[in-house]
């Protein structure tokens, strides 16, 4: 799989519902696919009482409006108008993109997933307000910014097997190409760098360092095209990560990374 190649840029490719207020993702529910300024021209703003009184010294705002319910026309614009170039470029064919329905159900997911939270820890007030900034053991225990946990925000939810998925989704539509080595999986593609591949010289490398800088190197070759000849050599890597005598916390870590806490 690859993305389409294109020769210019959307202005929008990439949506997150988590970096938006409720109030905009609602605002966005009801007002996708259509003109920004149809939908821009509801939201309500007043003048800022505060900003009436200029402190001494102080700047004047730039914008002294403010948005009461939590709607914000600033981001909630790009969105809308995004949208609109994104269905007018596939109109024309020159690319495809997941489409409205793909939006709405990111933030669906997002509203659903946050309440189920909100429900979780008020049920159980030592359970996460907020779980995938933890990393869960075995035992069903969070640990705060563990191993593979979101850092610094939300980024995540877990699926009914406990896979995290993320909650921004991509809105250019990802095309089957031929290609002459296997596409890398999901999991692949957020792997540890120390775990690397090389399709180059069909072989995984093992660049866990020690103190000095000295890369371990152990690899695992495979035979060019075979898919299974590949997961055996990752079943070896994986033998490899786990039995390694040097740098055993960190091969540990890498294990985990790439195979899960198991
Ligand atoms: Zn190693």
């Amino acid at each position: 799989m690859a993305k389409q190649n294109l020769d210019f840029t959307p202005k929008l490719t990439r949506f997150n519902p988590v970096r938006l207020s409720d109030a905009e993702n609602r605002f966005l529910l009801t007002h996708l696919g259509k003109p920004a300024i149809m939908g821009v021209r509801t939201i309500k703003g007043e003048i800022n009482p505060e900003s009436r009184f200029r402190m001494p010294g102080q700047k004047r705002d730039q914008d002294p409006t403010i948005y009461p319910e939590g709607v914000i026309p600033a981001s909630v614009r790009p969105i809308l108008d995004g949208v609109m170039e994104l269905e007018e470029l596939q109109r024309f064919g020159e690319l495809k993109w997941v489409g409205i329905e793909a939006i709405r159900k990111a933030i669906e997911i997002w509203f659903r997933e946050k309440t189920k939270w909100a429900n979780m820890h008020k049920r159980n007030p030592t359970f996460p307000r907020w779980p995938s900034l933890y990393s869960w053991d075995a035992k069903g225990t969070p640990h705060r910014g563990g191993v593979g946990a979101d850092s610094g925000e939300v980024k995540t939810w877990f699926d009914e097997k406990g896979n995290r998925v993320p909650f921004a989704i991509d809105l250019l539509e990802i095309e089957d190409a031929v290609e002459p080595f296997l596409p890398p999986t999901r999991d692949e593609l957020q792997s540890d760098d120390r775990f690397y591949e090389d399709p180059t010289t069909n072989r995984f490398e093992c660049r866990v360092k020690d103190a000095e800088g000295n890369i371990c190197g152990h690899t695992e070759s495979y035979d060019s095209g075979s898919r299974r000849s590949r997961s055996l050599a990752k079943t070896r890597m994986r033998r490899h990560l786990k039995t390694a005598k040097d740098e055993v916390a960190q091969h540990r870590e890498v294990y985990s990374l790439e195979f899960g806490s198991n």
